[in-house]
């Protein structure tokens, strides 16, 4: 069955995202307030495109929404959305924001009869290209049965993870625990190379010992141990440092909220704020060797 999309924010993530929901025969119709995000799609003709954003919600029984910020988020559904979109449309935020923010926004859709989950992804640009993005979905059992056939055209692993927020809760947790892992990787294989040992011995001795892990094996930091990742390409492409800032601030809300202890998240927040602060804010996050390394 085909369903009716609106699509807002069509921006790094998003734009792949709608045109795999297009290329899954979905009626798309799409909105962003950047008319640059939408040439890309002028060209294919394959979507429609929305004066205004309440123009791809009215008719629409999913609205996807791939943001930059909790607040555009907020903005966007009290503003463009929660009056607009019919009784029982499902509202699936896949942007990245605060915990606080999404259930929230999760309980006004339901006092205006409409449904709500998150839906933060993992993966970058290039999942989102090819269409095997990680969803961690938080919401009512039935709504995440409901958005599992949509989120299945643009993702691999569609995961409930709880109740609404939960997605958000389960993606700043994995992206805090990835951010510390860079460092450390990038601290250990600095001192290495300091103290003296080549760069493919240390990074094959880590990867077969105790230390390993996805930043030493799959995306070491360190250029030109592994070919075709960012750091082998001068930082560039990847995720950028500043969405990285942005996931670890997410995280230490959240934990502040909670009472939760993350000594590591702390500083990790700090280094990459530093990093950012030197001009690195739009390299991979791996560039943490780098910079950590001409210190
Ligand atoms: P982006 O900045 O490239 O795209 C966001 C789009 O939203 C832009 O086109 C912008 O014009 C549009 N927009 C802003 N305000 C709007 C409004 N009021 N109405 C309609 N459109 C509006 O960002 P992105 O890289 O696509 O990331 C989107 C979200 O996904 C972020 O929350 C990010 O943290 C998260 N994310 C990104 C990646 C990644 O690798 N880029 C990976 C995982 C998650």
């Amino acid at each position: 069955r085909y369903a009716s999309i609106g699509f807002l924010g069509l921006g790094n993530m998003g734009k792949h995202m709608a045109t795999n929901l297009i290329a899954a025969n979905h009626h798309v119709t799409i909105f962003d307030s950047s008319p640059q995000a939408l040439d890309h799609f002028k060209e294919q003709k394959q979507a429609k495109i929305a004066s205004v954003p309440q123009k791809a919600v009215a008719d629409s029984e999913f609205v996807v929404l791939m943001l930059p910020n909790g607040k555009i988020v907020r903005d966007v559904c009290q503003s463009n959305i929660f009056s607009t979109a019919k009784k029982g449309t499902y509202i699936i935020d896949c942007s990245t924001i605060d915990v606080q923010t999404s259930k929230e926004m999760a309980e006004l859709a339901r006092s205006k009869q409409l449904k709500f989950v998150d839906a933060p992804v993992s993966g970058g640009t290039t999942g989102a290209e090819k269409g095997t993005l990680t969803f961690m979905v938080g919401g009512q059992p039935d709504d995440f049965k409901a958005v599992e056939p949509i989120l299945s055209k643009m993702g691999k692993n569609i995961v409930h993870a709880g109740a609404n927020g939960s997605g958000l809760a389960a993606k700043i947790c994995n992206n805090l625990l990835l951010a510390i892992s860079m460092i450390a990787t990038a601290e250990a294989m600095s001192l290495g190379i300091k103290l003296g040992l080549n760069k493919d011995v240390l990074a094959k001795l880590i990867n077969s010992s105790s230390g390993q892990c996805w930043s030493s094996q799959t995306y070491n930091p360190c250029p030109g141990v592994v070919a075709s990742v960012p750091s082998s390409n001068d930082y560039n492409g990847g995720f950028a440092s500043e969405l990285m800032t942005k996931d670890l601030v997410l995280a230490l809300e959240a934990a502040k909220q909670v009472k939760a202890s993350t000594p590591l998240t702390k500083e990790a927040t700090e280094l990459y704020n530093q990093l950012c602060s030197n001009g690195f804010n739009k390299k991979d996050f791996s560039v943490i060797f780098k910079y950590l390394n001409e210190q």
